[in-house]
């Protein structure tokens, strides 16, 4: 019913309203500019700690005071964000006692773990087995893997993924799309939560969506943390089973994988302790640094306490492994072009005569790539509280390829920008396309999701899929193009061929959003589901 009314309002606000921007204030040569200084080489690969962020956050700053936005931390546009940086090693091999009996395991191969811990050893000594599901603690979906159990002190192992993936029932951990429940971030938080020393998920390439590589060579990475005194509770091991080493502890004991699958994904099943220990000993070499997010607020006219954020990480992979005579990993796409789109956005709102209601944030975290750790320590310590953030709209990997008749929403479902973004696109002549590998969890991994996280409805919205000039199959053609040839490469670069026409198109979108979002008599979205 809400929806409905909700529905009927916008269409009516809608109609009468005249707050969108003219056709020609989008400015395609700033945001070239934009993009080619960002991913020049003298940026080298805007890599944080190192003098390309020096160089990128003061071109930043540089930027938003030219478009008018002010400084809102003390008068500053730079949030320090302090970090550590943990690189694990694993005394081999690890050994799990099953019922008296010692079975031995090497990582990574067989096991990939590592410690989040900034210290430097790590020992987990006879540590108790429980098998806890999927590792989730759902209120949202009444669902409780950890139901009567104890978990202090003890290693949890659980299944990746969440029971939904196992349903045809899309109100059931929304079918087969994977929920945040399913992501190992959360099972390794939810774990901690629970007071648990340790979590080991057992791997498969269907539920997980990437082969054992991927957690495998993490483990053997370096990863970064914020550090912070309110923290969360962290694990002191955590990590992943191969499919094979599971079903080598649990046959041990006569369970069998499968069919603890079969039982995990019904609401009547509970967690139990099996007959089994588990011991690990790690070193960590830890580091400490400080990197920074840039930020700059362009105040409401009537409201100047609440805010519209546009999110765009600055940060990428600075200089590494050199390809096609190439070391320099320029991020023009990932996220340079991103960064153009958001600055147009601030640029064309601070330049219009009548100023927007709300306060906007033009927010460039970093980190991204190392786990949106920028975002999520300005969620923590935001310019405006996350209660009176009204919306964050994201973009990444914003491809100029043309126009595009499709609006891809990454996060579709789980918020009302749903119907703005339907109405405004029509306008556009485009309709709205819930992202169509959902599956794999695009939602939890940019900028926006540490603001969901926080209660703020939240999107990454941009053309795709769907050339209005060459079709659907040219546009997925050239999308996969770039995700398996440029994406993450030193050949990401920028290119004075591209047409910008489509990425002009999603600035205006966003921009009309903002602007309407900003307008105190229209409705403040809302969330329609966590998680
Ligand atoms: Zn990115």
């Amino acid at each position: 019913m809400k929806n409905l009314i909700t529905a009927i309002l916008l269409i009516f606000l809608f109609s009468c309203s005249e707050n969108e921007v003219p056709e020609n204030m989008v400015d395609v040569n700033n945001m070239k500019r934009i993009t080619e200084t960002l991913s020049s080489d003298a940026f080298m690969g805007r890599q944080p700690f190192t003098e390309g962020e020096k160089l990128t956050i003061d071109f930043i700053a540089g930027e938003l005071e030219k478009i008018g936005f002010e400084p809102p931390f003390n008068g500053s546009y730079f949030q320090n964000v302090p970090m550590y940086e943990t690189t694990s090693t694993v005394s081999n091999p690890v050994t799990f006692n099953i019922k008296g009996k010692s079975l031995q395991l090497n990582a990574p191969d067989q096991i990939a773990i590592s410690s989040p811990i900034p210290q430097e050893l790590i020992e987990l000594k006879k540590s108790k087995l429980v098998f806890a599901g999927f590792g989730i603690k759902a209120p949202d979906y009444e669902w409780d893997d950890y139901k009567g159990i104890d978990m202090e002190g003890k290693t949890v192992v659980v299944f990746v993924n969440d029971p939904g993936l196992y349903s045809e029932d899309p109100s059931f951990f929304r079918g087969r799309e994977m929920t945040y429940y399913g992501r190992w971030t959360y099972k390794y938080d939810e774990a901690a939560r629970q007071g648990a020393s340790a979590i080991l998920i057992i791997h498969d390439p269907i539920g997980a969506g990437y082969e054992f590589n991927v957690p495998r060579n993490s483990s053997i990475s370096s990863r970064l943390f914020i550090d912070d005194e309110k923290n969360e509770p962290k694990c002191k091991v955590t990590g992943w089973l191969t499919d094979e080493s599971a079903r080598m502890i649990f046959g041990e004991l006569g369970y069998n994988i499968d069919s603890l699958r079969e039982q995990a994904v019904k609401p009547e099943f509970k967690p139990f302790e099996i007959d089994a220990t588990f011991s690990a000993t790690i070193t960590n070499k830890i580091e400490r640094n400080t990197s920074t997010n840039v930020a700059g607020i362009l105040k409401g006219s009537v409201n100047p306490d609440e805010a519209v954020v546009i999110t765009a990480h600055w940060d990428h992979f600075g200089i590494g492994e050199k390809q096609n005579g190439d070391s320099i990993y320029h991020g023009a796409v990932d996220n340079g072009t991103t960064m153009a789109w958001a600055f147009e956005i601030g640029r064309v709102a601070a330049s219009l005569r009548s100023k927007p209601e709300r306060s906007i944030i033009l927010l460039f975290p970093t980190a991204e790539e190392q786990g949106l750790t920028g975002s999520e320590y300005y969620t923590r310590f935001p310019v405006i509280p996350m209660g009176k953030t009204i919306a964050c709209l994201n973009n990444d990997m914003m491809v100029p390829r043309g126009k595009m008749k499709d609006v891809t929403m990454i996060g579709f479902g789980y918020s009302s920008l749903d119907s703005v973004y339907g109405v405004l696109a029509a306008k556009q002549d485009r309709y709205l396309l819930p992202d169509p590998n959902s599956h794999t969890g695009l939602f939890f991994r940019s900028d926006h999701f540490p603001f969901f996280k926080a209660g703020v409805p939240s999107i990454w919205a941009y053309g795709c899929y769907d050339s209005r000039e060459h079709g659907k199959e040219w546009a997925l053609e050239t999308w996969n193009y770039f995700i398996n040839n440029v994406y993450h490469r030193p050949a990401d670069n920028y290119n004075p061929d591209w047409d910008w026409s489509g990425v002009e198109e999603d600035t205006k979108l966003a921009l009309n959003i903002t602007l309407w979002l900003t307008k105190t008599s229209n409705p403040k979205p809302y969330l329609k589901q966590m998680k």
